[in-house]
């Protein structure tokens, strides 16, 4: 966690996903990209508001909010995404310059006047507040956790699983078990699938019921 009160995106746990942040999440960007993008966007914005006439609706103090700003960096991104092309794609006829405006921007610029609603040029009414955290949210999290199984979910392509596991599937009645084989081998099914109990390694293995 960083020092401040201010909860930021990375801040959070997520899983292990081998994926990082693109370049447009602010929380992210150490201060030479944030200096870029600053840029980029401001840039960007000045051209906007003076194209399509929009100063009264994406006000002068749009980089002081913060939902507008990640707005309008979004719809950068969108912008150049269909604007920008490969040279060999340069001449193509295309529908996404279109798209843009009608999906992405009409949208934006909406909800960006909604929320400017009350700046002027002599002042900015933004103010930002934190969200209330429901007190019992922990509680039930910590509930809902606790009630779930330690074991993959049946119906997976697990191939074996411990004595201890399988105890735990039969415990919710998520595993029934069934007569020992012939050679008194014990057996149980669970989610379609059949497992016998391997003696040598006291592991649970699966077998096809095909
Ligand atoms: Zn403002």
């Amino acid at each position: 966690m960083t020092t401040t009160s201010e909860p930021t995106l990375f801040d959070m746990p997520a899983p292990d996903t081998g994926l990082e942040a693109c370049r447009f999440v602010w929380d992210s960007l150490s201060r030479h990209e944030a200096r870029a993008l600053w840029t980029e966007l401001t840039n960007w914005v000045d051209w906007l508001r003076d194209t399509y006439q929009l100063d009264t609706k994406i006000k002068s103090c749009w980089y002081r909010h913060s939902p507008v700003l990640y707005e309008l960096t979004a719809l950068m991104a969108a912008h150049k995404a269909v604007y920008l092309t490969e040279p060999d794609a340069r001449d193509a006829y295309r529908e996404d310059l279109t798209a843009w405006h009608t999906q992405w921007m009409r949208a934006s610029v909406a909800e960006i006047a909604k929320q400017m609603a009350d700046c002027t040029l002599d002042g900015c009414a933004y103010t930002r507040h934190r969200p209330v955290v429901d007190t019992e949210m922990a509680a039930f999290i910590t509930a809902d956790v606790a009630r779930r199984s330690t074991t993959a979910p049946v119906g997976t392509s697990m191939s074996a699983m411990s004595d201890d596991q399988m105890s735990d599937l039969v415990d919710r009645g998520l595993a029934t078990q069934l007569p020992p084989t012939d050679h008194g081998q014990a057996r149980v099914e669970s989610g379609g699938t059949h497992w016998h109990l391997n003696p040598l390694t006291n592991t649970w293995e699966a077998q096809s019921t095909n």
